[in-house]
């Protein structure tokens, strides 16, 4: 068996799918709640979580909606950035131009 690498849904944070290769996250259908969504790599969730249970200081994290905080997290958890990186209005995935920008983010 190889090594298997867990996705979660990030609409309803509930549903996961197992892979046995690593990225950040894949795109699919979630059995759970039906919506076509973003699966996050589980260390990107991870990082999210602790992000959530002791917010950085110099970093308004509570402004940001759920889906900027998850997409802060994985640039965290996936890339070499820090929190100083980023800006309280996340700048969306066109920074670093390797994957689509989402509409809808203010
Ligand atoms: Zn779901």
């Amino acid at each position: 068996m190889s090594r298997s690498h867990t996705y979660r849904c990030l609409n309803c944070l509930d549903a996961t799918v197992t892979r046995t290769f690593d990225t950040s996250h894949l795109s699919r259908t979630c059995p759970d709640c039906g919506s076509f969504e973003r699966f996050a790599n589980e260390a990107v969730i991870e990082r999210f979580e602790s992000l959530e249970a002791s917010p950085p200081a110099e970093f308004d994290w509570d402004r940001l909606e759920r889906r900027e905080k998850l997409l802060v997290a994985e640039r965290l958890a996936r890339t070499d950035k820090t929190l100083a990186d980023f800006d309280v209005a996340v700048d969306e995935e066109a920074a670093e131009g390797r994957t689509t920008p989402e509409p809808g983010d203010a």
